[in-house]
């Protein structure tokens, strides 16, 4: 293992607000490499599924590489069976481990369980290696000393910092609630209270993992700041993570290989649009409702 732990840079935000604009803008950067949602859930079926290059993700050369790269190092990788999810076949191991962050007493008591239950700790230990092993064969390949993981659960963030395996840099990425309630009622089928509770309970989880961190180790964005001003925001992550600034690199412009969004336009800083549909689409007693389950944290997020 190397002297110095590798950089891991890691968007953490409730879903809908923005981390795959940001990944996308922070990848043509030629310190960082990245593959998007590094937890990779969302590939379970390789069957027709497509990098953001073109390829199918089974005949892609870059997947080809990573995984030849990690065979010959003997550990094991696959398109098809990523296991870089923290989650189980074992029942066991999974309820232990899944599916959010806690409070400090129920965080104490899942560390004895992990120690307690065998194979817990092993289970826990294969999955974070095999994180390792993308994150360092995908940081080879792009020549790039800082990995980006736009996975966005905070629970993965605990399991990365408590391993003491990387340099933890973390973005705590927020939108208006109301603008991520809006997106999830569209496309997830829940009423505005249901959604306003998710994104309640996502930030709550952010804010557990907030205090556990050192200051020099969280960086606070909005997704309103990215779309408004996008150089200004860049110039303050590349700061954060001490890596050059934009204007001084050179965009990489070759293909880049991330899963999760085949539509995704790489880098393209002139395209970024604020979202705010949600000002015309939610009605009073939408916002009613928004603000009786999640009104108070979104204002204390600097929401009005
Ligand atoms: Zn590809």
């Amino acid at each position: 293992m190397n002297s110095q732990p590798r950089q891991l840079l890691y968007i953490m935000s409730p879903s809908y607000s923005g981390s795959t604009l940001l990944t996308s803008l922070l990848a043509p950067h030629p310190d960082i490499a990245t593959i998007g949602e590094l937890k990779a859930s969302k590939v379970s079926n390789t069957e027709g599924y497509r990098c953001s290059c073109g390829e199918l993700i089974t005949e892609c050369d870059f997947w080809r590489t990573i995984t030849e790269k990690i065979t010959a190092q003997g550990g094991f990788f696959s398109v098809k069976d990523w296991r870089t999810h923290f989650a189980s076949d074992n029942p066991v191991f999974n309820r232990i481990i899944r599916p959010v962050v806690h409070g400090p007493i129920l965080e104490t008591l899942r560390r004895y369980a992990l120690q307690l239950v065998p194979g817990c700790q092993q289970a826990l230990s294969a999955i974070l290696d095999a994180n390792q092993q993308v994150i360092e064969a995908v940081c080879q390949t792009h020549q790039a000393s800082v990995f980006l993981d736009g996975s966005k659960d905070p629970l993965r963030v605990k399991y990365f910092y408590e391993s003491g395996r990387w340099e933890m840099k973390v973005i705590f990425l927020t939108r208006d609630g109301r603008g991520t309630s809006n997106s999830d009622k569209k496309y997830s089928n829940r009423n505005i209270a249901e959604a306003a509770k998710q994104w309640r309970e996502k930030i709550v989880e952010m804010e557990l993992i907030a205090n556990m961190l050192p200051d020099s180790q969280l960086l606070r964005l909005k997704y309103e700041s990215l779309c408004d001003e996008t150089e200004e925001t860049l110039a303050l992550i590349c700061q954060f993570a001490g890596i050059a600034p934009f204007d001084a690199v050179q965009r990489r412009s070759a293909a880049l290989h991330i899963l999760g969004n085949d539509k995704m336009r790489l880098g393209a800083v002139n395209d970024v649009r604020l979202d705010e549909k949600w000002k015309r689409e939610l009605n009073s007693d939408e916002l009613d409702s928004f603000s009786e389950v999640a009104g108070l944290i979104n204002s204390r997020l600097g929401y009005q």
